[in-house]
């Protein structure tokens, strides 16, 4: 195949927490590749996502987002994360709220405004707007802060005007081959999302009551030809947060570890056998040693 009038390139996805970046990602590559939840700061890395449809790939990128609180390693880390990846890409897309622009997406715009990289913003959760006439005001507040940018209005949850936000990045991308094969969707290992999934359904089944210092390590990872077995490791800091993930008589941890194992199963389609374990390590949160030793710097 010719390799003419082939684009392809990378796409960042930012802004502050919960507009909507994973769910935006998982629409537009059109299968869950990032870990979306109810509660902020759920992405801990930058998971790629990767469409490719005739001549063109997109790559995506998706952040952190952008944390006000510095006080804590991890926080650090993920700034840290968020803006190396704006460094080195074709395209950014910043979501936002429909209506609500808050002090955090001012520090987002502040590190777009110094970017030459094209920038499209998405202004997503169009489907919650009751008035659209709002919607002009705001649209026109973002052209003036961001002047170079094109803005559209979209809803990532309900895939309103998805395709004309891919037909923006396709205009913007630059030419060029392909840099994965036509058929990947995601760079991360089985092993890496297995990882995810388990702390997705924390987050759910407990997730209000918990704080967000709940990692998970995975200590044994072993592939037969038609079984994977994984054993991991779900750190907490205090001793009542570890209750509470085990639950009465440990069905909170059975029931974490049978949604996980069909999650995991429907990803690798094989047999998959899930060991959990809960562990207390008190202030993980605030070492960067410790963030290391879980892979928040694997970047
Ligand atoms: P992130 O922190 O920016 O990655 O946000 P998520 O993708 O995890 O989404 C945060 C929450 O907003 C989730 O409950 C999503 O279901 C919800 N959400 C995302 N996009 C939309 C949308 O277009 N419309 C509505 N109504 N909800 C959305
Ligand atoms: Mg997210």
């Amino acid at each position: 195949m010719s390799q003419k009038n082939h684009k392809a390139g990378y796409i960042a996805i930012v802004g502050r927490p919960n507009v909507g970046k994973s769910t935006l990602l998982n629409h537009m590559v059109g299968q869950k590749v990032s870990i979306t939840s109810r509660k902020p700061q759920t992405t801990r890395h930058n998971i790629l996502g990767i469409k490719t449809f005739q001549q063109t790939q997109l790559v995506f990128v998706d952040t952190p987002g952008v944390h006000l609180s510095y006080d804590k390693a991890i926080n650090r880390a993920m700034n840290k994360s968020a803006s190396s990846a704006l460094n080195d890409v074709d395209v950014v897309i910043f979501v936002v709220d429909k209506t609500q622009w808050t002090e955090e997406d001012d520090r987002v715009l502040q590190q777009l405004q110094r970017l030459t990289t094209p920038i499209v913003v998405a202004v997503n959760k169009l489907d919650q707007i009751d008035n659209k006439n709002k919607l002009l005001p705001y649209v026109q507040k973002i052209a003036s802060k961001l002047p170079q940018a094109e803005i559209i209005p979209v809803s990532a949850l309900q895939g309103q005007n998805l395709d004309r936000l891919e037909q923006l990045l396709v205009d913007l991308l630059p030419e060029g081959e392909h840099f994965y094969p036509d058929d990947q969707v995601t760079d991360k290992s089985i092993r890496f999302m297995s990882a995810e999934i388990i702390r997705e359904k924390i987050t759910r089944q407990a997730g209000s009551e918990l704080p967000y210092q709940v990692a998970v390590e995975i200590e044994n990872f072993h592939e037969d030809a038609d079984l994977i077995t994984i054993e991991a490791l779900i750190l907490v800091e205090r001793d009542g947060q570890k209750r509470i993930i085990i639950g009465e008589k440990g069905s909170k941890l059975k029931s974490i570890g049978s949604q996980a194992r069909a999650d995991i199963e429907l990803l690798v389609s094989k047999k998959v056998m899930l060991k959990l374990w809960v562990k207390v390590k008190a202030g993980w949160s605030d070492s960067e040693r410790a963030l290391k030793s879980l892979g928040i710097f694997d970047q």
